[in-house]
């Protein structure tokens, strides 16, 4: 679908590629996976962006014409910090060739794939004296000897993915295969997940779509204590809070992928807060499916079939949307992404004050600059002109684009101070910084709502349900955000932090007794 039209593809937008795999996601998960780990982070997507002219037309016709690709980057010992991965590639024949030897494990279409991406570790560059870490992406074929499938994964979801343990041993593989140079592998697959990443969201909007669906047939069909359970208030409550959750991922999954499609833009951090929004949304919604289906969401959609009732699936929606959380970046490496990437302006022009390796002058220069920006910055932060005058916008958005807007200086200045509070203990801070992100993502999200409402009120006036659900995602929103902000003066966090070293250093065992071990 993303191969270019000249190499046999169809040459697919961001946009039209995650429509289509909405779709697919809506009935089948594993069949949405499969295209995913194929063509978002698969060898056609580094190809496209990185590839030389000779390994695009060699390659790229063999997908459009069916051949199936994986990413091989998780390796047993090394999942969120693949830096430190274990796999090598050592040049042979005067650096003609690289054999390659370890293990990939998880790798999706791994026991069915044609053609893998797989980073692997070339010896170390010398920089300043010091052995600086090469990791190369190289193109592996399935036919190439000494690759081996050792083992087919299966998962609480997800059944019908072929997703595998991989072993390479002396895999022989030409210096033209690799990728966008050696020693560009990590930064290669750091990038590919960037956009790769945006398909998560799509998947889990086509989800809690369907959801959406299940949970209204059967809020008004089933009567208990003489009335429809949608008409009592608790789950009329969850039928509410999902219809504007799944607006709002609606929002950001398409705004996200149109920015991409714009071209242009840097949209690493959308990306991320996209696939950690929805993921943890669409977790949320397929929980809450379940208990409005009752006892009839915890059975299959087989044994509801064979009992004569409409073979419903809730219950794999569920165990198939848990995966979102951990693959591609988990929710919590994402949210420590996106605090680096909203640190870094500053940590650019601190850090190197702070370092006792920057020469005197250099660093008075450094301080002077950096005061010269920030007496504009801070007070900025609290007098600003506002931006949000669009006259297109209701009032009823438009209230909520005011909090937007005072929210996120709020945030700038709060984020600021931790800074200077913390300084470089802040990156251990996480439960600080996840709240920060939390209000960053959730502010992107109202954004993304509002922005979508005014679209479609502006098609058709008298349609006021999108902003009907726009509103009502940006009340319990703010009322979230308010007590994020809230808690990040008053809080528990290190008796938190206490309890859970207490629990790792066996402190409580005590309260593991009266069960089977
Ligand atoms: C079904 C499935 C499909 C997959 N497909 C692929 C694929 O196609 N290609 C591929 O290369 N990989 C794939 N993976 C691997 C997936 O990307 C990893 O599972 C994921 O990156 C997390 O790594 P890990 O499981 O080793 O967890 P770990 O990195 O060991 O983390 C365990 C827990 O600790 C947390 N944690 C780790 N470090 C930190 C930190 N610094 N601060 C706070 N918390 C932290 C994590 O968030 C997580 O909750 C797949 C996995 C599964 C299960």
């Amino acid at each position: 679908m993303k191969i270019p039209k000249e190499y046999g593809g169809l040459g697919f937008s961001q946009i039209n590629y995650n429509r289509a795999i909405a779709l697919v996601a809506s009935h089948c998960g594993s069949t949405a996976v499969l295209l995913s780990a194929h063509q978002s982070i698969g060898v056609p997507q580094p190809l496209k962006l990185f590839g030389t002219p000779e390994q695009k037309k060699k390659y790229l016709p063999l997908f459009s014409k069916g051949a199936v690709s994986a990413f091989a980057l998780t390796e047993p010992e090394v999942g969120s910090d693949p830096a430190k991965m274990g796999t090598t590639a050592t040049p042979v024949e005067n650096g003609d060739y690289y054999l390659i030897n370890g293990q990939k494990l998880w790798c999706t279409n791994g026991t069915i794939a044609d053609i893998l991406v797989v980073m692997a570790k070339t010896p170390p560059k010398i920089v300043n004296g010091k052995e600086k870490t090469q990791i190369t992406a190289f193109i592996v074929e399935k036919n190439m000897p000494g690759f081996k499938i050792v083992h087919r994964c299966s998962f609480m979801g997800l059944k019908g993915i072929q997703n595998g343990l991989l072993s390479f041993e002396n895999v022989k593989v030409p210096k033209e295969n690799i990728i966008w140079g050696l020693g560009q592998g990590l930064k290669l697959a750091l990038i590919t997940l960037n956009t790769g990443r945006l398909t998560v969201p799509a998947a889990c909007t086509a989800m809690a779509k369907k959801s959406l669906i299940i949970a209204r047939d059967w809020c008004n069909k089933r009567v208990q204590w003489g009335a429809p359970i949608g008409k009592h208030e608790a789950i009329g409550t969850k039928i509410a809070m999902m219809s504007a959750m799944t607006f709002a991922m609606d929002s950001v999954t398409w705004l996200s992928s149109g920015l991409v499609d714009r071209g242009g833009a840097d949209v690493r951090l959308e990306a991320a807060m996209a696939k950690l929004f929805c993921t943890e949304a669409a977790w949320r919604i397929a929980d809450d499916t379940v208990q409005i289906r009752g006892g009839r969401g915890y059975e299959t959609a087989d044994s509801l079939k064979a009992r004569g009732e409409e073979p419903i699936p809730a219950e794999r929606f569920l165990r198939d949307c848990r995966i979102n959380l951990i693959i591609e970046g988990t929710s919590e490496i994402m949210r420590l992404f996106i605090a680096r990437e909203a640190m870094d302006p500053h940590l650019r022009r601190i850090f190197p004050i702070m370092d006792p390796k920057t020469p005197l002058g250099q660093k008075l220069k450094m301080v002077a600059q950096a005061f010269g920006f920030y007496v504009f910055w801070f007070p900025g932060q609290w007098l600003y002109f506002s931006g949000n005058k669009s006259s297109k916008v209701s009032s009823v958005l438009k209230k909520h684009l005011h909090f937007i807007e005072t929210a996120s200086h709020k945030l700038a200045r709060e984020l600021f101070l931790a800074m200077a509070k913390y300084q470089q203990g802040l990156e251990k801070r996480q439960q600080v910084l996840a709240r920060f992100v939390n209000i960053g993502t959730d502010l992107f999200a109202m954004s993304a709502a509002c922005s979508h409402a005014a679209y479609l009120l502006e098609k058709n006036p008298s349609e006021k349900s999108p902003e009907e659900l726009a509103d009502l995602f940006c009340r319990e929103t703010r009322l979230r955000i308010r007590s994020e902000f809230r808690c990040q003066r008053e809080n528990d966090d290190k008796m938190i932090y206490r309890v859970g070293r207490n629990m790792l250093e066996g402190k409580y065992k005590w309260l593991e007794e009266g069960i089977i071990k």
